[in-house]
């Protein structure tokens, strides 16, 4: 193989195809203060900003700015999109006449105003202030009757991302590292995607570098202003390439595990990564070759669990939560519809990479 992109097989050796996001990304210090400007061009003067109660200070004061363009803030988002919410929130939409939706916090609150601007068609300003990347894929998952879906639209999709870097210094370090984790999960499994193409490629490989960069900074000092610009440029790069390649093994052991047992999103992420990852390296070790480099070391799996204890992040999923007793029913569900992987998938190797991440263990590699 020349580059680890594609094998030849007489068609050349690049074969592949490529779809862009429409959305347009403005990044930078400062940008959020653009979001007035962006309401002029859309045309729109009766904006509503969605926040989570945790943020509906920050989002407050975004609404003020906006002066008499914005209605106000509407502070419901939560986790996983529970579609009531989605149904009260347009109700406001609805009676308020809202003529674009500003989506201000992390992928709970990207998860509503994509839900508001798939029924709507409205247009959606996306604020990001964590690394989950959900404000530059089109895919939308919402909880209703205790149900987990998703579904793929390019209804979803913004208009307008605002990536600012400022926006995150509050974020808490814990936090800040499992975000971190999670978006490099996302770059991680686009490296080997059945579906990559050279640019998903390049920027997952990049992704990853930057953030394997910041985070160690960020430890240091957590509001650095330059870690916080190079975290977000990685969790941008990320994000983009989870809207446009398939994920695998990794992504779908984290939904399983976070939907049967209530975990929490970016830890289940962050504890999963290195185990999967090293799963896949056995199959796929030059595709996974910028993982390893980017935390420097020989085995991409291994490397990245022992980064991540460096980070302080967590390792076990019995410290989420889990129970012992789960162990063999999530290596059950994980195995039925399972989602392309690079490796074979067998139930005993799967039961193994679930109890080390149950109890903390490295991965083997
Ligand atoms: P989150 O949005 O739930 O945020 C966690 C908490 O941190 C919230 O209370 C939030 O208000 C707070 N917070 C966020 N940014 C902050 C900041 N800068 N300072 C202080 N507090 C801040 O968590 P998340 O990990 O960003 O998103 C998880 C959700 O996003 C899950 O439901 C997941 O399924 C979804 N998601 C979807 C996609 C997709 O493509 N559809 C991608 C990634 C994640």
């Amino acid at each position: 193989m020349l580059s680890g992109i594609a094998k030849g097989d007489g068609m050349g050796v690049h074969h592949f195809e490529f779809t862009g996001s429409p959305a347009r990304i403005v990044f930078g210090r400062g940008s959020m203060s653009r979001t007035s400007e962006a309401l002029d061009t859309l045309n729109c003067s009766r904006a509503l900003v969605l926040s989570t109660d945790a943020q509906k200070d920050s989002a407050d004061n975004l609404a003020c700015a906006l002066g008499k363009k914005c209605l106000g803030v509407y502070a419901k988002a939560v986790m996983h999109t529970p579609v009531e919410v989605t149904v009260a929130a347009m109700e406001v939409v609805e009676t308020q006449r809202v003529d674009c939706l500003i989506s201000f916090g992390g992928g709970s609150t990207m998860g509503l105003g994509k839900a508001i601007a798939y029924r709507t068609d409205l247009p959606l300003i996306a604020i990001p202030t964590t690394y989950a990347g959900s404000e530059v894929t089109p895919v939308l998952g919402q909880t209703e009757n205790g149900q987990k879906t998703a579904l793929r639209s390019s209804r979803v999709l913004p208009e307008l991302v605002l990536y600012d870097p400022d926006l995150t210094a509050s974020l808490p370090l814990s936090m800040s590292v499992t975000s971190g984790i999670n978006a490099i999960a996302h770059g991680v499994e686009a490296l080997y995607a059945k579906d990559r193409n050279p640019i998903s490629s390049m920027m997952a490989s990049e992704g990853v570098r930057a953030l394997a960069e910041a985070l160690p900074e960020l430890v240091k000092r957590s509001n650095d202003p330059d870690a916080r610009d190079q975290a977000l440029y990685g969790a941008w790069l990320c994000g983009a390439v989870l809207g446009q390649v398939g994920m695998a093994l990794h992504h779908k052991l984290c939904h399983t595990l976070g939907g049967m047992f209530d975990l929490p999103h970016a830890e289940t992420h962050t504890v999963i990564l290195p185990h999967a990852t090293a799963f896949n390296a056995a199959e796929v070790p030059d595709l996974l070759r910028p993982v390893g480099d980017a935390v420097g070391a020989a085995h991409p799996g291994r490397g990245l669990y022992d980064w991540a204890v460096r980070l302080g992040a967590p390792t076990s999923l019995r410290d989420l939560g889990m129970p012992e007793t789960g162990i063999k029913p999530a290596t059950k569900q994980a195995l039925a519809n399972p989602y392309w992987n690079p490796r074979r998938l067998e139930r005993d190797s799967i039961e193994a990479l679930i109890r080390a991440a149950y109890y903390g263990n490295p991965p083997q590699e």
